[in-house]
């Protein structure tokens, strides 16, 4: 385990013990969620990276002693992390890249990366013993807050906000896992601001992301894996999608501590991929504009999970492109779509389009200068395909062969075909 030495406000250094504040600076307000720091000097004198060899726990657990959890307190069951890393010299060779390879976290549980935070939460709120968690979300999130309550041997009360015009398909899940879904006749913000309201007038554990600062706790163990997977030899670039700027967050944290604990000699330049109707990050970082100044603008792109006006974590992703010397990068709805099989076809990994868009983020990387030939790449795959049927129907032309159920119908049919 380790041991929180304080929580600290990004925007004013300012530093807080756990038991003082919760979720945020309250004379900052709800502009970015904290730091969770710990004593980096001890933690290197007192671990070894090579103690993990003998370690049989294969998933983000595996990293305990660097997340704040004691040591014998208990996890919630679902098998989260421990995703695999591919190479993938095919998309490395069409991207004219010297080595790719894709972390496909959607073979999480749920299916997305999410996973890895609702897990971390949940274990905080168990050790706490609060019985209600809630998180406002329209996908992913939702999902794996969910699913993670829904594994627990004890009962846990999971509550989701959600606006009442969410996808059907997408409620469902959260119904089928058995959480209270409030339907609000709203937007995704006004159901985000009841989540917390309703959080902290009934003691309700809050897990709305860019609120609890656990969440980037949870989401920093996928880069504890990609360098254990690398043998700690950390690739030049790291790229992510990115809506509310959580995920990249927790991706850097990661591997700045892997840094400060002398397990690795490098942190990676991280490269954020925002879908052109929907890329307010992308603009910050081109215009050199503060997390604190940005304001929230109208969004559209079909890419529903990188989908945010004013990302609610964008403090640290902003901090997570400008201390590496990253970059962000937005791609057209019609390129993302295209995406979908191209990513697919060159790794065997069935990404949902707000994941697969990191393909065409990177060749717009390329095209732009951030990124070199010759340069090696991780592609963090955050959500899978299967999340999004209807639109990966669309992103193939090709039909299969319609054929009579006989050997000569169906060899003339190929041989004309192909
Ligand atoms: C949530 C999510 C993202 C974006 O993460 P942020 O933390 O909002 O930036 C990307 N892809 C998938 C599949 C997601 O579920």
């Amino acid at each position: 385990m380790a041991e929180i030495l304080h929580l600290q406000d990004t925007v004013s250094g300012a530093t807080f013990a756990p038991t003082q504040a919760e979720y945020f600076n309250p004379a900052i307000g709800q502009v970015a969620t904290f730091d969770v720091l710990y004593d980096y000097e001890q933690l290197r004198a007192t671990l070894d990276r090579d103690r993990l060899k003998a370690n049989p726990n294969r998933g983000m657990w595996r990293y305990r002693e660097l997340l704040p959890l004691a040591p014998d307190a208990p996890v919630p069951p679902l098998a989260v992390g421990g995703t695999p890393l591919y190479e993938a010299p095919r998309l490395a060779q069409a991207l004219g890249l010297s080595q790719a390879w894709v972390k496909d976290d959607g073979a999480n549980p749920t299916a997305s990366l999410k996973d890895r935070a609702s897990s971390m939460v949940v274990a905080l709120a168990m050790s706490r013993g609060i019985t209600t968690v809630s998180t406002a979300s329209t996908g992913n999130a939702a999902a794996a807050l969910a699913g993670v309550g829904a594994s627990l041997h004890q009962a846990m009360e999971i509550v989701i906000f959600v606006p009442s015009s969410a996808p059907i398909a997408k409620i469902a899940q959260l119904l089928v896992y058995g959480a209270r879904v409030v339907l609000v006749k709203g937007t995704y913000d006004q159901a985000f601001d009841l989540c917390y309201d309703v959080c902290l007038e009934k003691g309700w554990y809050c897990r709305n992301t860019g609120i609890n600062p656990y969440t980037t706790e949870g989401k920093k163990t996928v880069s504890f894996e990609i360098a254990e997977q690398l043998h700690w030899q950390v690739p030049d670039v790291v790229v992510v999608s990115v809506g509310d700027g959580s995920i990249i967050g927790g991706i850097h944290k990661g591997f700045v501590e892997l840094y400060q604990l002398g397990w690795t000699t490098k942190v990676p330049r991280l490269i954020g991929v925002q879908a052109q109707g929907s890329s307010p990050l992308v603009q910050a970082w081109q215009d050199h504009i503060d997390g604190t100044d940005m304001q929230p603008i109208a969004v559209s792109t079909l890419a529903d999970s990188i989908s945010a006006g004013l990302p609610r974590d964008r403090m640290k992703a902003l901090r997570a492109v400008r201390s590496t010397q990253g970059a962000f990068v937005a791609v057209t709805d019609a390129e993302i779509v295209e995406t979908i099989p191209t990513f697919a076809r060159l790794t065997g990994v069935f990404a949902e389009p707000s994941s697969s868009v990191i393909y065409a983020g990177i060749e717009r990387a390329i095209q732009l200068g951030y990124i070199h030939s010759e340069e090696s790449v991780v592609f963090v795959s955050t959500g899978n395909g299967l999340k999004d049927v209807a639109r990966a129907q669309q992103s193939v032309t090709q039909n299969g062969l319609l054929v009579e159920p006989d050997l000569d119908s169906v060899l003339k049919a190929i041989n004309q075909a192909w």
